[in-house]
């Protein structure tokens, strides 16, 4: 568990200015989503989060502790992709497990806790299967599962959703949402998809080419939009 704070954030790809300047304060075990049409930064700040780009500008807290320079791996994050980022040659355990056996951890830990992570996902049946031989909701989980195991501080999800279908969608939806309850966990979540959004946040950020238009609860936006922008996208009547 951990507060994150994205203190003035920017990313310039050469002379292009794709995000200006992003200020969010994500108190521990919070579920923030971040929002906003295609192209407009999400995968660019969440990338910046988790380590995976270097920031242009301002910095990136865990804890009150700046992170801006410290690798991926030191960071104590664990960011979950769409399922079928899964490696289709290995087991579900495997899978799992992968992330801490590059990190040369002890196979009998590794495996106690892929075997507890299997049990908070309803995935125990299925650790020696291949991800062809499971659903899309099961991949899912095994998605998740890669990085419940590595026990984060923090998780960002980029868009985990967006291959399923409209009703495995709504059921991953409430599962994660019960994951986070669980786990008690800070999760930064994105998506281009309001519902997904006004459903499943503690509080949004709306973003729109690389600038945040509002900070707030479904209920606050949905009843006090910052602008057009704001009530056009989360689909209020004002
Ligand atoms: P989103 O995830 O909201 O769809 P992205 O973060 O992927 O948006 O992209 C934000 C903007 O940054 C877009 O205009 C995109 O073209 C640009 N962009 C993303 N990655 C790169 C890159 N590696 N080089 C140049 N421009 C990039
Ligand atoms: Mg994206």
């Amino acid at each position: 568990m951990a507060s994150m704070d994205i203190v003035n954030v920017g990313k310039a790809y050469g002379s292009l200015t794709v995000i200006h300047g992003v200020s969010v304060e994500i108190p521990d075990g919070e579920f923030v989503v971040l929002v906003g049409p295609s192209g407009c930064g999400k995968s660019t700040l969440l990338r910046m989060v988790a380590g995976l780009e270097p920031i242009t500008f301002g910095d990136i807290r865990i804890d009150g502790h700046v992170v801006n320079d410290l690798p991926p791996k030191d960071r104590d994050i664990a960011m979950v992709f769409q399922s079928y980022a899964l490696y289709p040659h290995k087991t579900v355990a495997e899978n799992m497990g992968f992330a801490l056996k590059m990190r040369g951890e002890p196979k009998a830990d590794i495996d106690d806790r892929v075997k507890k992570a299997a049990e908070i996902l309803d995935l125990v049946p299925y650790l020696a299967r291949y991800p062809r031989q499971l659903s899309g909701g099961q991949r899912q989980r095994v998605a998740m599962g890669r990085a419940i195991v590595r026990d984060p501080k923090v998780f960002l999800f980029d868009e985990p959703l967006s291959n399923l279908d409209a009703k495995l969608r709504v059921q991953m939806r409430a599962e994660i949402k019960e994951l986070q309850r669980r786990l008690a966990t800070t999760m930064i979540y994105v998506t281009h998809d309001q519902v997904e959004a006004m459903t499943m946040a503690d509080r949004i950020v709306v973003l729109r080419d690389g600038r945040v238009e509002q900070i707030g609860s479904p209920l606050e936006l949905y009843d006090k939009p910052a602008n057009t922008f704001v009530a056009g996208f989360i689909g209020s009547p004002s």
